[in-house]
């Protein structure tokens, strides 16, 4: 079957040694989480989180959480990605994409995935202490006045996991 990917992901998927294949041919949310790992990956010295958003079969924007590396306390993966997309496509209202992190999303980013009216979020991990869609709090509860997104959470959740655990570990270990 025919790939329809523009260049930005051609670039993305080369880059990290991923293979382009049909999004359709395998189970799709495994996929583009593949991707937003392969973005975590990036991180660097930064808390191994990964995001991308897909539109039509197609990731539009790739980002990792920044937060050290730009000392912004708002460099969230998933805030630099749906600015990205909005850019990319000339508009605030992403209601028409899908957003695939590697961590379940904080409360900041939660509500930005609400403004930019995302209406669906794949997840990789579950975040006890601050995920806001449901493990820590539920921002995404009845009585919102915005349409809420379709969730689904724990797609590759041992390899999100094991990506933040070994960075915390060898963070620990650099200390002692
Ligand atoms: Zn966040």
């Amino acid at each position: 079957m025919k790939v329809f990917l523009d260049n930005f992901s051609k670039t993305f998927f080369e880059k990290n040694n991923l293979a382009v294949t049909d999004p359709n041919s395998l189970n799709p949310d495994q996929n583009w989480m593949k991707a937003a790992l392969a973005e975590a990956e990036n991180s660097a010295t930064d808390v191994p989180v990964g995001c991308v958003i897909v539109r039509n079969n197609v990731i539009i924007a790739s980002a990792h959480n920044q937060r050290e590396l730009n000392q912004d306390p708002t460099a969230h993966a998933e805030i630099i990605a749906i600015r990205q997309a909005a850019a990319h496509l000339n508009r605030w209202r992403l209601d028409d994409v899908c957003l695939y992190t590697t961590l379940e999303p904080c409360p900041m980013c939660a509500e930005a995935l609400l403004q930019a009216r995302v209406p669906r979020l794949v997840f990789g991990a579950y975040d006890i202490k601050s995920g806001a869609v449901g493990s820590a709090f539920n921002l995404y509860c009845e009585g919102r006045i915005y349409p809420l997104p379709e969730v689904k959470g724990g797609v590759l959740e041992h390899n999100c996991q094991k990506l933040l655990i070994d960075f915390f570990k060898n963070k620990a270990r650099s200390i002692k």
